[in-house]
């Protein structure tokens, strides 16, 4: 994924900040937080900066954002090819959170008028690396 084209598609202007964020967001692993990001760009961009990014990346679709059990906010690039009912996972020990993108339930099950805008599934476990590292 290349993000000049990321933002073009999505007519945004490419301001450095934009860039910065997207990039780390793109190449990382994990679900980052807005702290999380402050670090990478070692408070290159003020936190007003950073938190408008994100809004308006998480506005277009191009991020998601994924509530964590702590009540902390992190996000994680969206896939074009997502299930729509994807599952996220939080770490018990290193409280990582991960996007599952094409992992999921296809079709969830609700009573009869009630309508699913938003599904947030959160699986909480220890994570891969967390396994390993016993
Ligand atoms: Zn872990
Ligand atoms: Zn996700």
């Amino acid at each position: 994924m290349i993000i000049q084209e990321l933002l073009i598609e999505n007519s945004l202007q490419q301001t450095e900040c934009r860039i910065n964020v997207l990039e780390l967001l793109i190449n990382s692993e994990t679900a980052l937080s807005e702290e999380d990001i402050m670090q990478k760009i070692d408070r290159k961009f003020n936190k007003t900066s950073i938190y408008r990014t994100l809004n308006t990346f998480k506005e277009k679709g191009i991020i998601h954002r994924i509530i964590t059990d702590l009540n902390i906010s992190k996000y994680s690039i969206s896939k074009k090819n997502m299930t729509e009912n994807h599952i996220h996972f939080e770490c018990k020990k290193c409280n990582s959170v991960y996007c599952f993108a094409e992992y999921g339930i296809n079709k969830l099950t609700i009573p009869e008028g009630f309508e699913n805008k938003d599904s947030n599934i959160l699986i909480k476990g220890i994570c891969k690396k967390c396994n390993f590292n016993k």
